[in-house]
């Protein structure tokens, strides 16, 4: 295909989010960048910030309001990206929420529960089927396109916080709707990858920073350091540009070293 490849990047106002759109900018990409809202007078945070960044770095911005757990709003999502560049190559669903207060398991609302499945699971489920239809559709019209989607889950897929059960079953969930999406695309050349990052220093991850210091400097981590958005982006970067030709449905940790069982 000519021209410059596009991703589209759910959730990419701040944090991991803003990683990724900034290392796959690098990378040569142009970007969709999603969040609920976007204000271009705001230059200093959110989607207005990171498109001024993605452009400082000679990528094209286009934003994309909208909350991923609008089901009605995803052909709009999809279609923004189309009339703004033609194109989609890469999906990275990354959007995503804490419980809005941590509870213990026995304290937890069917509320938070709601929400949180909504946002992290079901808006990216539905989100990426979306998208899957255009891909295929791509694929077969364009040879030579080769997309890719990549979810964003975390270790806590896997990892028990019994204060936010919720949060790790969307998580636990969303991995294996990775392996589904990447078992059912695979012959349409479709590549599919789960990106589980440990701990990431992010407004997400602040609630809790002094328990994560201190579990770090206790050694939790064994690479015995915060995560950064820019290592998520960096990752990202590597699957999206397609030097993982021959894999899909990989689980990619980026934890420093936090999946490895240890005695
Ligand atoms: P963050 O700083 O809170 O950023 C979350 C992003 O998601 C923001 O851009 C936010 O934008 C957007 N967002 C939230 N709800 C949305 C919705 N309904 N529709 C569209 N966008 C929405 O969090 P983060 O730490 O960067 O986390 C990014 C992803 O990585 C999440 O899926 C998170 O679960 C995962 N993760 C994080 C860590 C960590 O340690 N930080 C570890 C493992 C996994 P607006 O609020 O502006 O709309």
């Amino acid at each position: 295909m000519d021209g410059r490849p596009v991703a589209f990047i759910t959730g990419a106002s701040r944090g991991i989010g803003r990683g990724i759109a900034l290392a796959l900018a690098r990378e040569g990409f142009d970007i969709v960048g999603n969040a609920t809202a976007y204000d271009p007078e705001q230059r200093d945070r959110g989607l207005a910030e990171v498109k001024a960044r993605v452009e400082e770095l000679g990528a094209a911005f286009a934003p994309a309001p909208g909350d991923v757990a609008d089901l009605a709003g995803h052909e709009r999502l999809l279609d923004a990206a189309l009339a703004r560049f033609g194109r989609v190559d890469v999906l990275v669903n990354n959007a995503g929420v804490a419980p809005a207060v941590r509870r213990d398991l026995l304290e937890t609302t069917a509320e938070s529960y709601d929400r949180v499945l909504a946002i992290n699971t079901r808006g990216p489920f539905f989100l990426s089927q979306r998208f899957a239809r255009y891909f295929v559709e791509r694929v077969a019209a364009a040879p030579g396109f080769v997309p890719a989607i990549l979810f964003i889950s975390s270790i806590s897929a896997y990892v028990s916080s019994p204060n936010r059960a919720e949060y790790c079953l969307s998580k636990a969930a969303l991995s294996h709707a990775a392996q589904i999406f990447a078992d059912r695309l695979a012959v349409h050349g479709i590549r599919v990858f789960d990106v589980q990052p440990g701990l990431i220093d992010t407004e997400m991850s602040a609630a809790a920073k002094e328990k994560y210091d201190q579990l770090i400097r206790d050694g939790i981590v064994p690479q015995r350091r915060w995560g950064t958005p820019e290592d998520v982006g960096r990752v990202v970067a590597a699957l999206a540009r397609g030097d993982f030709g021959y894999s899909t449905g990989q689980v990619v940790t980026v934890g420093g070293g936090m999946q490895i069982p240890r005695l």
